[in-house]
């Protein structure tokens, strides 16, 4: 069925076969016109894969510096990825109805996977690499418990083990995201632990510290390098080029989906960012097209209340809060910045993948924020019409793309918008419960803020002037 064939609405649901599925990813930073910086260690020199040997295996270490356009997807890869994938295109026809816009909206179902996030897409892919190189166990931390549960689920299909250290508030707000993990046969402890040197240190000041990302990172990659038999590693969720890139299946289906439907090139493309996998998966397919010559807005919707991208600086700046991390070149609040906690949890982090940071200092992506209030008034709307209860992180692309699509009602245009749905809420029902309650509220990020929170970058060495404008 095509969107011609059907009036007054097209197919509302596009389903590619598995054998439709993309059978490799597409990596930007093979396309960009200019360089990217590289991360820089300590000394302040770039750091060689070698330093990155302790936490992560050669095969990912190798993806994370590749230049190369398209890297093949591993067949055991595919295999498990089709258990869920390619995921549905919807579109959103009662959504448009209720808005009353001439725009076809579309968006793209990333809920449907068995973690319900698109987290699994490069979880699956670090295990297998990991189970390949002969590690038999992984770390990580987990702020909302998404990654906690898309790296336990894949562990559990690749026979690994699978620690995992949540932020104790999380931990104590989501008993059910914890027992998920469990389920899977993951390791989920609190964070601080007394079982790290980093955990120890931290509460020992303070017994009942909430805990915070970054002290869960500690934790994570501490127990990975501590390992000397090499048979434990750490696995990241965003942020690094190599998660950008597994990601990307994500748009490279969309575009199959809008061509075997007959549509046509999308005039915007949003999704959320928080560290910037989902955002990078949906959107650098198009990104390359947008290089090529097509005129598409492509806006990567981040919470008003941790503005990386729209108050933020590009500078060098640590990914994690202790120095466990190289410097990376990205758009950044200052590693000691604590965002408000919004629900949104997924979203409350300092820095940006530095690949997405490229693609906004080169003009191809648009930054744009939202406020906690109109992402939840805009979820209720789209449970209400399209009947799924969103992630509250997914809420900031069903906001922008509601924000777009009325434009095109004043503008009488017909526009095609696409828009990620990064997960489901099912397990974050406590912000849509406070939200009802009428107890949630915007926080406004000054430039004051800002000051303060960059202090901690000051003694950093900064990127080139021509390329942080
Ligand atoms: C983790 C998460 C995000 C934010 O992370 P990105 O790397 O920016 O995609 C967004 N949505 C959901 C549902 C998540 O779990």
């Amino acid at each position: 069925m095509s969107i011609h064939d059907k009036k007054p609405y097209g197919p509302i649901r596009v389903v590619l076969s598995e054998d439709e599925m993309p059978r490799q990813w597409y990596n930007l930073a093979a396309d960009f016109k200019t360089p990217m910086l590289p991360p820089l260690g300590p000394d302040g020199k770039p750091v060689t894969p070698d330093m990155l040997s302790a936490i992560f295996p050669a095969p990912l270490i190798e993806q994370e510096v590749s230049q190369e356009r398209w890297i093949d997807i591993p067949e055991p890869v595919l295999e498990i990825l089709s258990r869920w994938r390619p995921s549905p295109l919807h579109r959103a026809v009662a959504l448009e109805r209720a808005l009353g816009t001439p725009a076809r909206i579309y968006f793209k179902n990333e809920s449907v996977s068995p973690a319900g996030s698109h987290k699994p897409n490069t979880a699956v892919a670090q295990a297998y690499y990991n189970k390949i190189s002969g590690v038999k166990k992984l770390t990580t931390e987990t702020g909302a418990g998404q990654w906690g549960s898309a790296l336990a689920f894949s562990c559990a299909l690749m026979g690994m083990e699978c620690k995992i250290y949540m932020v104790k508030v999380s931990f104590e707000q989501k008993p059910f995201r914890k027992l998920m993990m469990q389920t899977w046969g993951g390791t989920c402890i609190p964070s601080p632990s007394p079982y790290t040197e980093a955990g120890r240190s931290v509460l020992a000041k303070d017994p009942n510290c909430p805990g915070s990302l970054a002290i869960a990172i500690s934790e994570a990659v501490e127990e990975a390098v501590s390992d000397k038999t090499g048979s434990t590693k750490y696995a990241l969720g965003s942020v690094l080029n190599h998660v950008m890139l597994h990601q990307t299946i994500i748009g490279q289906e969309v575009k199959a989906q809008l061509a075997k439907i007959g549509e046509r090139t999308p005039d915007s493309v949003i999704a959320c960012v928080g560290g910037g996998s989902n955002f990078a998966g949906l959107a650098f397919p198009f990104v390359k097209d947008k290089i090529e010559g097509a005129n598409i807005d492509i806006i990567a919707v981040e919470p008003a209340s941790c503005p990386t991208l729209t108050k933020g600086v590009f500078a060098y700046d640590l990914g994690d809060m202790s120095g466990m991390t190289p410097l990376l070149p990205m758009h950044t609040l200052g590693h000691e910045f604590i965002a408000p906690t919004i629900h949104a949890g997924g979203l409350r982090y300092h820095g940006m993948a530095p690949l997405v940071s490229k693609a906004v200092l080169d003009g191809l992506v648009e930054p744009r924020s939202v406020h906690q209030l109109e992402c939840y008034d805009a979820a209720v709307t789209f449970a209400r019409t399209e009947g799924i209860i969103a992630a509250p992180e997914s809420s900031h692309a069903i906001a922008m793309a509601i924000r777009e699509a009325k434009q095109a009602k004043e503008e009488g245009k017909e526009k095609v918008i696409v828009f990620g749905l990064s997960g489901h809420g099912l397990m974050d029902l406590a912000g849509y419960e406070k939200y009802f309650a009428g107890q949630l509220q915007d926080y406004e990020f000054s430039g004051e803020d800002l000051e303060n929170s960059l202090k901690c970058i000051q003694s950093f060495p900064k990127p080139p002037a021509a390329v942080a404008r």
